[in-house]
This record gives structure tokens, C-alpha cells and sequence, in this order.
């Protein structure tokens, strides 16, 4: 053997992959615990360490003896995405572009209101739904986020912001699962990362302060409830099937009335019987906005406990739709609530920075075909524009 091909196998031995103990929840870091032959509270230890304390250098967790700390490191790390860029809205709204593994990047936004202070977090690179009216579809999709880059997320934004400090100006307390992504088509890493916001030691955020949203991905529905009491937002969209096959290509397979069982399911799964499920509806004029729509959408969640969240559609480039008129989103309002159902407005926030409701994008590596069609179809309006 020449020295030179000695050279090579020493350089393809494959390096120790240490184990990420960013994305553990505490169940599955007493069993890593237990697996290298610690004590399971030692979790605990590591777990506030990482999450309370914004420590993940685990040669600095003083209360772990040295030798301890040295076994873990050999083995494990704390390994965060990274921040590329973080922009600040007039209106206190923050976005952060944040690269993960493979080089793409996900985007993710925290809105500040008087009362709270909510995180907009994703759950895959790209969306593989294509919902008609949303930015993140157009982008195509690479892969579902690992646990520990969903809850890398809300560690970033706590510490920039000094979470657990006494006197913190801003903190997250509400998290909500409507950033890039279906988060129930990456069910087990969703599933961990928000135990890790409820987890005491960690985020100890409440229940109803977690809400998961999904376009209607009513298998994995039916299971959220055997392991997670989250609070659900659904996104309708439209009242009928032959809409929301248009606007939700994923009602072709779970249509309407599947979807709204299931979600009905989850929420009497409960064992707090005032739980109300949020329907989002997505505004666009001309397209869903009409009395008849409001009237129809009454009829079909009359036996769900719900209230309804209309959210004005945002444009973003190459975007079919328009935003609905104040007129129109009135009287969608007026007629759900003659009808009985509480309704809130969403306001857009974070418009300046292209971070409201449905306009993130990030940088996706796409692995389907789309972002190049979407990219073909925009240069081929914005040439027309220029004609014109
Ligand atoms: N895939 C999940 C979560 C991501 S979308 C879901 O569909 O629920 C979060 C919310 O933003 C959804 O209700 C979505 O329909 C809405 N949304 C998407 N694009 C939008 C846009 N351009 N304007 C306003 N809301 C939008």
C-alpha cells in the first residue's frame, strides 16, 4: 500500500457523529442518559442548562461533575442552526433567516402585541401542499426540519431576547406552528420539539399557548391527540370542497367534512371541555370572500366548537390573488357573527420585512420542480409589466 492511499483511508474513516442533544425531549434524554449509564434526572440538569439557561457548551454545566461533562462531550453536543440575517418591522416584528443543514434556509418571525409576544416558527424546508395562495408552496420542498432545528427556533428568539431574565422587555409566550411548512406531515420531530416548549425545565410554555396549524392532514390528526393537547388551528379556506380543492389541493384527499370530524375528534379529546378549535380563513377578493361563502362556512362549523380568525390575504411577487376589500371582510365578519361565532381579524404585521401570514419563503434547495416553474412564470409577468 502506497503511503499516499494510507493517507486516504485515515482520511475516510467516517468522523464520530455526536449526537445532537438540542431537539431531545426530556423523556428521550433520560433514556440517552440511562443508555450511557447516568442517572435519568441528570436530563434535567442538562435540559434547563440548554434551554433556561442558553448554555450549550456542555464543558460549562457546573453542576455536572467534570467527569461527566467530559463523557458527554465525547459523545453528544448542543448543536444550534445558525442566523444568517434578522430584520426588525417598524411595527417591533422580527424576522430571522436561519440556515440549517444542506444549506437551505428557513425563515421565521415573532410578533409583539400588548399582552404577548408570539413566535411564528416552521416545521419543514419548503411546503410540499402547494396551497394556491401561499409563498412558502411556491418554493417547492427539500425536507422536514430535525426536532432540534424546530426547537433551535424558539431557543434563538428566547435568547436574543433574554427569556428567563426578570426583567426580560420582550419574551415569547405564545408559540405558533405557522411558519414554512405542514407541520403534521413531520409529526415525531413536531411532536418532540413541542413537548420541549411545554417541558417545565425548558420552556414551560401552557398548552393553550402552543397552537399547531394544519391545511388538513386528517390521519395525522387523528393521532395528535394520543400524544399532544396543543391548541389546533385548522385552514379552511373555503366553506365547499369545489373551492378548497382549488385554494387546498390536499382536500382532493381529505375533503371538508373528514377534516372537520377529525378536528372535532381532537378537540373533545380533551380533558378541558372549553377548548375551541381556530378556523383560519384566508381572505382573497373575488375568490372566497362573498356573503354566500360566510353563510355556507356558518352551516358547516355549526357543530364545532370553534371561532374563526379571518386572515386579509398578503400578497407576495408572482401572487395570484388580491387582498379582500374592507368592505367585503365586514360583512364576512358581521355574518358569522350574527350567526353566533366569535370573530377575529388578523391584523398584518410585518409587511415591510415580507414576514406577514404566508409570505415566507427562505431559501429552499428544491427537490421538486416548482420553485423553477414559479421562477419562470414571475420573470415572464414582470417582463409583461415591463412591456406594458
Ligand atoms: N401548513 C400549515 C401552517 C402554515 S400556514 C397550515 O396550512 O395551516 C399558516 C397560515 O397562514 C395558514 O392558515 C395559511 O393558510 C395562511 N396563509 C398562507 N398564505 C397566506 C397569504 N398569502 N396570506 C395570508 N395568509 C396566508
Amino acid at each position: 500500500m502506497s503511503p499516499k492511499s494510507a493517507v486516504n483511508i485515515t482520511d475516510d474513516q467516517p468522523q464520530q457523529v455526536k449526537t445532537n442533544l438540542l431537539g431531545f425531549s426530556a423523556s428521550r434524554l433520560g433514556d440517552f442518559m440511562e443508555g450511557i449509564g447516568e442517572k435519568r434526572f441528570r436530563a434535567t440538569q442538562v435540559i434547563k442548562w440548554i434551554h433556561q439557561m442558553g448554555e450549550c457548551d456542555l464543558h460549562e454545566m457546573s453542576n455536572l461533575s467534570k467527569d461527566l461533562r467530559a463523557k458527554l462531550a465525547e459523545v453528544a453536543e448542543v448543536k444550534l442552526p445558525e442566523v444568517v440575517s434578522c430584520q426588525d418591522s417598524v411595527d417591533g416584528t422580527r424576522k430571522w433567516l436561519i440556515r440549517v443543514d444542506g444549506g437551505s434556509c428557513i425563515e421565521m418571525v415573532y410578533i409583539p402585541e400588548r399582552d404577548r409576544g408570539t413566535l411564528c416558527v416552521s416545521s419543514q424546508i419548503g411546503c410540499a401542499l402547494d396551497c394556491s395562495f401561499c409563498a412558502t408552496g411556491k418554493q417547492g420542498f427539500n425536507r422536514d426540519l430535525t426536532a432540534a432545528e424546530i426547537i433551535g427556533q424558539l431557543w434563538i428568539a428566547a435568547n436574543s431576547f433574554e427569556q428567563f431574565a426578570p426583567k426580560a422587555k420582550r419574551r415569547v409566550t405564545n408559540v405558533v406552528m405557522m411558519g414554512m411548512g405542514e407541520p403534521l406531515m413531520n409529526f415525531d420531530n413536531v411532536v418532540d420539539a413541542m413537548s420541549i416548549m411545554l417541558e417545565d425545565n425548558a420552556y414551560g410554555l401552557s398548552k393553550r399557548r402552543v397552537t399547531l396549524s394544519t391545511a388538513g392532514v386528517v390521519p395525522q390528526l387523528d393521532k395528535l391527540g394520543d400524544v399532544s393537547d396543543v391548541s389546533l388551528a385548522i385552514s379552511l379556506h373555503a366553506p365547499n370542497d369545489e373551492l378548497r380543492n382549488q385554494l387546498v389541493p390536499i382536500n382532493r384527499k381529505y375533503p371538508l367534512a373528514q377534516f372537520i370530524e377529525s378536528a372535532k375528534n381532537y378537540i373533545e379529546k380533551m380533558p378541558d371541555n372549553r377548548r375551541k378549535v381556530t378556523v383560519e380563513y384566508t381572505l382573497m377578493d373575488q375568490i372566497n370572500d362573498r356573503s354566500v361563502h360566510a353563510r355556507e362556512l356558518a352551516v358547516l362549523l355549526k357543530d364545532l366548537p370553534c371561532k374563526v380568525n379571518l386572515i386579509p390575504f398578503n400578497a407576495f411577487p408572482g401572487s395570484d390573488y388580491k387582498r379582500v376589500t374592507n368592505t367585503a371582510l365586514d360583512r364576512f365578519r358581521d355574518i358569522l357573527m350574527a350567526e353566533g361565532y366569535t370573530v377575529t381579524v388578523r391584523t398584518t404585521r410585518g409587511d415591510d420585512i415580507a414576514a406577514a401570514c404566508g409570505q415566507l419563503a427562505g431559501e429552499v434547495n428544491d427537490r421538486t420542480k416548482r420553485q423553477a416553474r414559479y421562477k419562470k412564470r414571475l420573470s415572464e409577468v414582470q417582463t409583461l409589466n415591463i412591456t406594458d
